[in-house]
């Protein structure tokens, strides 16, 4: 059983008419994710094995100034959710955050927070933060959701690679937020999400976690197994589908039953999500072709770029970027369309080792099954890897075709590759040939 939030496609559908997609000039997409770029010195104060932005290039050149004077001219009646989060990023540590979470609302928008959590209690003391938080809370749909995965201080510090414990100011920052909550009689949303790994998940710690987020009091409480790390190869990540998510899911399934909600007013309500939800093979069916989450978002990276969508926003996935961060709303608008395209091919993406996440799955899998007729307009576009091959963080995947770039820059590769055609093309014996002939007839 899953919340009605959690329905993907019908959150789509709901904000977008299907047959205006891929048909008309526009839309504005659902939601507009700002990928917050953290303190700007580092991009996180935990180091996951599993982060997903970790092994790739970790920009955070973002210009926060400009983006609220983008977010300011944009205005209310545009996007329905600002959802702040990071492919690699801490939203909290950064210093403008507040200023985006009231300029949301003042925008008449929800807004969904991704995070760590480890800020909290630490910003409460020093302003107030999660009582202001809080006060800026309207709705169910406004929520903050804490990326926990763990029970234990232990199996924290393990989790997220760090040497102190973390754990206990999180759950203290947690208690504070749904305390005021209370004293507030605020409406908005605290969830809490736990990915499941070997150091977390004993039957032990996972019940005594439950009853403290019960206690507690959190809204929801999600379980899920990570991702493969984006920047794979194919092969690897279904070598991680066989070895990680096929063998704990029938363990985690098993061991999570008896927790799970009977019912959606259950709280907190507990639910699982299994990795058929991040299934690469169904990534690859031969029908999953255009790609409508760009309908649902939009993404501004932490690099300061604008990005088809949010599990791209890295420039090691060059090919992913529609500008630089606009000036203006024209601008905005001008990449958004760019994006809403009926010929760009999902395969594009898993060729250059990205991903769709969840969302992106369910809605570009039931969009193809319903546009199947039509989706043949989808054509994959060859991509070319850039950079010093032993360092992947250096690596861009970038249009082969210098045409399609967003900034049309030429790299060393390119040369290689013009001279590679032209041998393939015209090979030397060919040239030889053609000389000795030439020689021949202007005797
Ligand atoms: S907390 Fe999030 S952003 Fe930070 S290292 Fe972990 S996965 Fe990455
Ligand atoms: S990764 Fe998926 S959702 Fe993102 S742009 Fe590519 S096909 Fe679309």
């Amino acid at each position: 059983m899953r919340l009605d939030n959690y329905n993907y496609m019908k959150n789509l559908t709901d904000w977008v008419d299907e047959k205006d997609i891929f048909n008309k000039d526009f839309v504005w997409p659902r939601q507009m994710e700002i990928h917050l770029p953290s303190n700007k010195e580092i991009a996180c104060d935990f180091h996951c094995f599993y982060c997903q932005g970790s092994k790739l290039d970790m920009a955070l050149g973002m210009d926060e100034k400009k983006a609220l004077k983008l977010m300011e001219e944009i205005g209310p009646g545009t996007f329905e959710y600002y959802v702040y989060g990071g492919a690699y990023t801490e939203p909290l540590l950064n210093s403008y955050f507040m200023d985006f979470m009231r300029l949301t609302k003042k925008l008449k928008a929800h807004f969904g927070i991704h995070s760590n959590g480890s800020q909290l209690k630490k910003l409460q003391e020093k302003n107030g933060f999660c009582t202001e938080l809080v006060s800026l809370m309207e709705s169910k749909f406004d929520y903050y959701s804490c990326s926990l995965d763990a029970g234990s201080p232990e199996s924290h510090m393990k989790t997220k690679n760090i040497k102190y414990d973390a754990w206990t100011d999180i759950i203290e920052g947690l208690k504070i937020l749904v305390n005021e909550r209370e004293k507030q009689k605020s409406k908005g949303s605290i969830r809490v999400a736990y990915l499941l790994n070997k150091w977390n998940s004993s039957v032990e710690e996972l019940t005594k976690f439950i009853d403290l987020m019960k206690e507690i009091k959190v809204d929801s409480l999600r379980f899920s197994i990570p991702y493969a790390q984006y920047g794979n190869d194919v092969a690897k990540v279904q070598n991680y589908k066989q070895k990680v998510e096929n063998k704990e899911h029938e363990k985690f399934k098993k061991l999570l039953q008896p927790y799970m909600s009977k019912s959606k007013d259950e709280k907190p309500f507990i639910f699982y999500f299994a990795p058929v939800n991040q299934d690469i093979d169904r990534m690859l069916d031969e029908n999953y072709k255009q790609c409508a989450y760009t309908y649902y978002q939009t993404t501004m990276g932490s690099s300061g770029h604008i990005y088809r969508c949010s599990s791209i926003a890295t420039p090691s996935f060059d090919y992913g970027i529609l500008g630089k961060q606009p000036e203006t709303v024209s601008e905005l608008k001008e990449m958004i369309k760019v994006s809403q395209d009926k010929n760009f091919h999902c395969h594009t993406c898993i060729n250059s080792t990205a991903r769709c996440n969840r969302m992106a799955l369910e809605i570009n899998t039931e969009w193809n099954a319903y546009n199947k007729k039509n989706n043949y307009t989808a054509k994959t576009d060859d991509t070319l890897a850039v950079g010093p091959k032993n360092k992947r963080d250096e690596i861009k995947h970038v249009y082969k075709d210098t045409e399609k770039r967003w900034n049309k820059k030429i790299y060393a590769e390119d040369k290689l590759k013009i001279n590679q055609d032209n041998i393939a093309i015209k090979p030397k014996s060919f040239e030889i040939y053609k000389n000795i002939s030439q020689k021949k007839s202007s005797k």
